[in-house]
């Protein structure tokens, strides 16, 4: 049996007075039809980056609206790891020539996994490359049963088409995929049906809920941060893509204007990333003993409350992305109110409005520029965050992303 991820409970209701009515009307109105759906979620870790944060909180609220939601998490050799890590990084546009070996070792994980699979399910939603083909093994045996939604997290644009032509086959075999973005479908995948679907962060979680000052104030004593000076934030895994180095180079650019700017870097080692522990040290190395540069990670204890009081804390927060599918933390900065400087890349420049929530940089210099104007007109940044806050109010809240998930599992189950 594959394993289940505990999740605690939730209720829609919590949401009325935060996201608009209309939302909530819909959800309640689809979850009445679709009372007892049996839905499945699969994902390959149930720790750090942005797919588990989203269904630590989706499958709760899809119980509470009246499904039988259920989130489980395949399991993987360390070998498993490295390869889908070299596939996503593929799939966002490094070279990778994909030895036999390789795939040998993606798809054996998967058989395993899919012999593993037990239950029966109306809807299963996969998440990401990792399990993508267990469905083949299943389908190929005769045990598929129900929908099956393939869940794109990643920024295909650049896909090198090596490794998107080895997993389109095992796409296609899907009911339905799901993007964030439509400059993301790949023009030659072939599935039944496609859908634009944005993620959103639960303004309801301990990472995102309002906190005191007070305990603002602890975490950054303890973390030994000086709450008085100015503080430029990126929040995210140690990985190529996120340029931690290329942040250091911006706040060293942001420095020389502001010499009192300090910066924190605060990742999450995910259990299915062998590579951050490498980009972590090659990170530290970069910043080159600088004490006003803070490395956290969860292994000093960083944990939701603290990212929480991390970003509440910033001046600015930084998502210098080089490729990003969306970038859950940009939306988490701007609804604490936090101006963002955003790559403009991916899923960024949905949530960084350009002049209005933050602004959309391209290199280093316009990065570390641009933190700098912010940090010195504390009014302008202001401004952006009760923007921004609205920006994310209206459009990345977990409600409407359930009502699209709902009505994607309706058209589904109807047709
Ligand atoms: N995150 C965290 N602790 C950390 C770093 C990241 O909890 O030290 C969370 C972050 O707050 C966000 C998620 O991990 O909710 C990252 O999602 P995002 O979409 O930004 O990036 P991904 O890791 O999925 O590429």
């Amino acid at each position: 049996m594959l394993t289940s991820v505990p999740v605690g409970t939730n209720s829609l209701k919590n949401y009325e007075d935060i996201v608009d009515e209309e939302i909530i009307e819909k959800i309640r109105r689809l979850g009445g039809e679709m009372k007892g759906l049996r839905v499945l979620n699969l994902s390959s870790t149930a720790f750090g980056g942005g797919v588990a944060e989203l269904l630590y909180t989706l499958v709760p609220l899809m119980r509470d609206v009246g499904l039988i939601a259920d989130w489980q998490i395949i399991q993987g050799s360390e070998d498993f790891f490295t390869v889908t890590k070299l596939f996503h990084n593929a799939l966002q546009g490094t070279e990778l020539i994909a030895t036999p070996e390789m795939i040998d070792t993606y798809l054996t994980n998967n058989r395993n996994n899919a012999n593993m699979f037990s239950g029966e399910y109306d809807i299963v939603m996969v998440h990401d490359p990792q399990p993508a083909a267990i469905l083949s093994f299943l389908e190929d045996k005769g045990k598929k049963t129900g929908k099956w939604i393939w869940r794109c997290h990643i920024d295909l644009t650049a896909a090198r088409p090596g490794v998107w032509e080895f997993l389109r086959p095992y796409i296609e075999r899907y009911d339905a995929a799901v993007f964030t973005m439509p400059q993301y479908v790949k023009e030659d995948l072939c599935v039944g049906k496609i859908a634009i679907v944005a993620p959103t962060i639960d303004p309801l979680s301990p990472k995102n809920i309002p906190i005191e000052y007070d305990t603002i104030l602890n975490v950054l004593n303890r973390y030994n941060i000086d709450i008085k000076r100015p503080i430029i934030t990126q929040v995210s895994r140690f990985d190529p893509w996120k340029d931690p180095l290329g942040v250091i180079d911006a706040y060293r650019i942001a420095k020389e204007e502001v010499p009192g700017a300090q910066l924190l870097m605060v990742a999450s080692m995910a259990t299915d990333d062998p590579e951050g522990f490498h980009y972590y040290e090659k990170t530290s190395r970069y910043a080159n003993g600088d004490p006003d540069i803070h490395l956290l990670s969860n292994l000093e204890g960083v944990g939701n409350l603290e990212v929480n009081a991390f970003q509440r804390a910033s001046n600015v927060v930084i998502q210098k992305s080089l490729r990003e599918g969306f970038g859950l933390v940009v939306s988490e900065a701007l609804w604490k109110e936090r101006p963002v400087i955003g790559g403009d890349v991916g899923g960024i420049p949905l949530q960084v409005i350009n002049g209005k929530t933050g602004f959309l940089v391209s290199d280093t210099e316009q990065c570390g520029k641009k933190a700098a104007l912010l940090l010195k007109n504390p009014e302008m940044a202001r401004e952006m965050g009760i923007y921004g806050k609205e920006h994310v109010r209206k459009n990345f809240l977990s409600p409407r992303q359930l009502a699209d998930y709902m009505q994607l599992f309706i058209d589904l189950y109807q047709t």
